[in-house]
């Protein structure tokens, strides 16, 4: 079966050079409660069919006909879209549970940013890998994510199976770091864009207006144009971060950016918690996303970001982790959770939202934010087969009135038995198809020796 690798949810934008080749298998969810988007009705049984990489069939009652290479029982299991990370740095399960409760900055300065000079590649490697086996367990199959040594992050998403977009972080300080940053950043889209049978996407991630200088932000903004990629980068995660950008530059942050011409391409903002009304408008005329990333932004005491409010003015609002160094899990199920009780308490509103709204943040809204709202996010003949089962026997799931609200608010990551992407399985009944996760953990603890 030849499969188009045309994806985009930006007309014209990521159009890979070439279609490929896969075995066409024909697998069968047989009888699980479907979520085919938040937005509608659980079905309570249903027949799910995927051909090659996509949805073929949802069956309401059941019934499927025909042979099938593999039939997954979905029996007392809640099937869902994949969950979306829209915001990490996977290879920082390096740092978790370092100098686990300093200060932001402290933080990065005295604990984090000495101990990334001893990086290697091996290392990030078998970090990311040691993430993608906490992702897929918890329900998540795509990712965005920003780091060093990219290409190695990329090969441990190739091997897991996963969907990713990925970035080099460009930190330049001083003017000597801008060009070799930036070349770092493009030859690394140049290289992986598309690859990993069209799983592996990428952008450019200047790391933060605080950060990097107008001269990053125009040079990265005119190589996204020319590579057709999007931004990926931190936008108002801290007060003092943006006094520090209203002090030099007069603005906030978000119109600063604006002003140097950012907001031309797509733009994935992770944080946001200190955005004004005029920020929140410059986002939705944008089209950029704003990454909610509760359990960092409260463990480092940031703020809580204003997400009904976000959403309310227009602006596609997704969900993210950020790297488990400062957020200490990358437990997608956790954050859905902590998006619903928190986005509540901030508006003042127990009805803000709602596990419906918290279930978008973490699926189809991820989607768009990565550009491939076209392609994902929801369970519907043609999309792309990304999807979890969920045991819904456990004892905190019962007695089962909503699957939507115990999903949200009493599901734990531990409940994920079945994780499937692009129609492959990576976990089944809780066994992990594609990594070995007793030799990560091995290998990990072996590396970390030198970073105690
Ligand atoms: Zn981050």
């Amino acid at each position: 079966m030849i499969v188009s690798n045309c994806i985009g949810a930006f007309p014209g934008w990521y159009v890979a050079t070439s279609p490929y080749t896969v075995g066409f298998v024909r697998l069968l969810i047989r009888g699980a409660a479907v979520m085919q988007r938040p937005e509608a009705e659980v079905l309570p049984k249903a027949d799910v069919i995927i051909e090659g990489r996509r949805f073929a069939a949802v069956l309401p009652g059941g019934g499927a006909q025909g042979a099938f290479d593999r039939v997954i029982e979905g029996e007392g299991r809640l099937l869902f879209p994949g969950l979306v990370n829209a915001h990490t740095h996977l290879a920082m399960t390096l740092f978790r549970g370092l100098a686990a409760d300093l200060p932001l900055s402290r933080w990065l300065n005295e604990e984090v940013w000495p101990r990334e000079r001893n990086l290697t590649g091996e290392i990030v490697y078998w970090f990311s890998l040691l993430g993608l086996v906490e992702m897929i367990r918890s329900g998540t199959t795509a990712f965005a994510d920003m780091y060093f040594f990219m290409e190695d992050v990329a090969r441990a998403v190739e091997k897991a199976g996963v969907r990713a977009l990925l970035a080099h972080g460009v930190i330049a300080p001083t003017p000597d770091r801008v060009e070799p940053e930036l070349n770092k950043a493009e030859s690394f889209v140049r290289e992986w864009e598309g690859k990993a049978e069209g799983r592996v996407r990428t952008a450019l991630s200047p790391h933060a207006p605080y950060t990097c200088g107008p001269e990053v932000w125009k040079r990265a903004v005119a190589l996204a144009r020319e590579l057709k990629v999007p931004i990926h980068t931190h936008l108002a995660e801290t007060a003092d971060e943006v006094e520090q950008v209203r002090r030099e530059r007069g603005r906030s942050p978000a119109e600063w950016l604006e002003s140097l011409g950012v907001f031309a391409v797509p733009v994935i903002a992770a944080h946001c918690v200190h955005v004004t009304d005029k920020d929140m408008e410059i986002l939705a005329a944008h089209n950029a996303t704003a990454v909610h990333c509760p359990t960092s932004n409260l463990r480092l005491a940031c703020g809580i970001a204003p997400v009904a409010e976000m959403l309310r003015q227009g602006v596609n609002v997704a969900l993210g982790t950020d790297g488990p160094g400062s957020s200490g899990r990358l437990n997608m199920i956790e954050e859905m959770r902590l998006a619903a009780v928190l986005g509540k308490q901030k508006a003042g509103d127990p009805q803000a939202i709602s596990a419906q709204e918290a279930l978008a943040l973490a699926t189809w809204r991820g989607a768009v934010a990565l550009g491939l709202g076209k392609e994902l996010g929801t369970i519907e003949p043609g999309k792309r087969a990304d999807a979890v089962l969920l045991d819904l026997t456990k004892p905190h799931l019962q007695p089962g009135y909503s699957a939507r609200a115990d999903l949200v608010y009493s599901a734990q990551g531990a409940d994920v038995a079945t994780v499937v992407v692009d129609g492959q399985p990576l976990l089944l009944e809780g066994e992990l198809q594609t990594v070995d996760d007793t030799e990560v953990i091995e290998r990990c603890r072996q590396l970390a020796r030198k970073f105690q």
